[in-house]
């Protein structure tokens, strides 16, 4: 399972750490990490105020296991799975990696990390290059970090990994044109294992396809998990993507993470305003359950990062607030459940329905 150790000391404000130690078995650790961008204003477009693109958040992946990551585009999910990565610079805090801060080292330690952490994007076509054939995409990774030896080898493993992503060997001379969208993501996913990663950051790995092919995606994910022995960081805008698939799931909101929970208790028992407008957000089969639904739309934009609300960084947004501790008073992340934390001053008034939406 993947879990965050809550600790009743901590704030979700973004100068406060989280001093907890992570789960004996856990394969990677984020510990306040922030990733702060030069602001854009004034003169020559330099000097304004930061952007908080991560601003404080601390998760633990536990081996063999996927945490789902939520939020609405901008809320810095993202650029946190870059940031596991180091593909995107943190600016404090800490990624520990199997015991290895990955913060911490120079490029070529890092480069030999890398081989064992792997990331699947959103749009398949921008990680393949369109004039390289299937079988150098996949063998390119390889040949980087020195897996295999002559072109017979070479083959072998190109045809082992497309039997994993179950594909046939046939597509190795064909381009990445020729294939359908799946069939891509199925590259893409082929090509980040072909370094035999213990960890996969998967951002958005389904939201570019149909919905019907975006649950086989999710199964193949699963299915080589269970194979391999994967642990995932699964990047998603859609509660209902990481459903399936995650043991753990935490969402995000400008920056921070709002609620964290293990299992399904965050689709069960939602406390956190922003999580109950996503989930409100996810249609049910039912047409009659469906038409009686209430979803629950929120008002305004997403902030900007550079100037976050004040308080709660959701007041401003949020249909249950409540004036003036909302505004001004930073909710700590605090369990309402066992390996369930919620960053909201009514959490419990909230999910018992004491407190009704404006
Ligand atoms: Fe809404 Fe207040 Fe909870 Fe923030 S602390 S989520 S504004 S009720």
């Amino acid at each position: 399972m993947s879990v965050i150790t809550p600790d009743p000391q901590r704030s979700s404000d973004p100068g406060a750490r989280d001093a907890s130690g992570p789960p004996a078995d856990a394969l990677l650790t984020v510990r306040g990490l922030e990733v702060h961008y030069p602001g854009r204003g004034g003169l020559l477009g330099r000097g304004g105020a930061p952007v908080r693109a991560v601003d404080g958040v601390d998760l633990d992946v536990v081996r063999g296991t996927t945490l789902g990551l939520v939020g609405e585009s901008g809320c810095g999910k993202s650029t946190l799975g870059r940031a596991v990565l180091r593909l995107s610079e943190p600016t404090a805090g800490s990624v520990v990696f199997d015991g290895t801060d990955v913060t911490a080292l120079e490029r070529e330690p890092l480069r030999l990390l890398r081989r064992r952490m792997q990331m699947v994007f959103q749009d398949p076509m921008a990680s393949l290059d369109p004039r390289q054939s299937v079988q150098s995409l996949l063998v390119e990774p390889l040949v980087a970090h020195r897996l295999t030896d002559g072109r017979s080898e070479q083959e072998a493993r190109v045809r082992e990994l497309l039997d994993l992503v179950g594909l046939p060997s046939s597509a190795s001379g064909k381009y990445p044109h020729e294939f359908s969208g799946g069939q891509r993501q199925r590259l893409g996913i082929a090509r980040a294992l072909a370094v035999e990663p213990d960890l996969v950051v998967a951002d958005e790995p389904v939201s570019a396809l149909d919905v019907s092919v975006q649950a086989q995606v999710i199964n193949l994910l699963e299915d080589l998990q269970q194979r391999l022995g994967l642990t995932y960081l699964v990047i998603a805008h859609d509660l209902a993507v990481v459903r399936h698939i995650a043991d753990a799931v935490a969402v995000m909101y400008l920056g921070t993470v709002v609620e964290h929970a293990e299992g399904d208790d965050l689709y069960t028992a939602p406390a956190h305003p922003y999580t109950i407008a996503l989930m409100s957000a996810i249609p049910v089969p039912d047409p009659v359950v469906e038409d009686a639904r209430e979803r629950i739309i929120l008002r305004g934009d997403l902030p900007s990062p550079a100037a976050p609300p004040s308080g709660c960084r959701f007041h401003t947004r949020c249909p249950y607030r409540q004036a003036t501790r909302c505004d001004t008073e930073v909710p700590v992340l605090r369990e309402v459940a066992p390996g369930h934390v919620v960053a909201c001053h009514f959490a419990e008034q909230v999910a018992s329905g004491a407190i009704a939406p404006a």
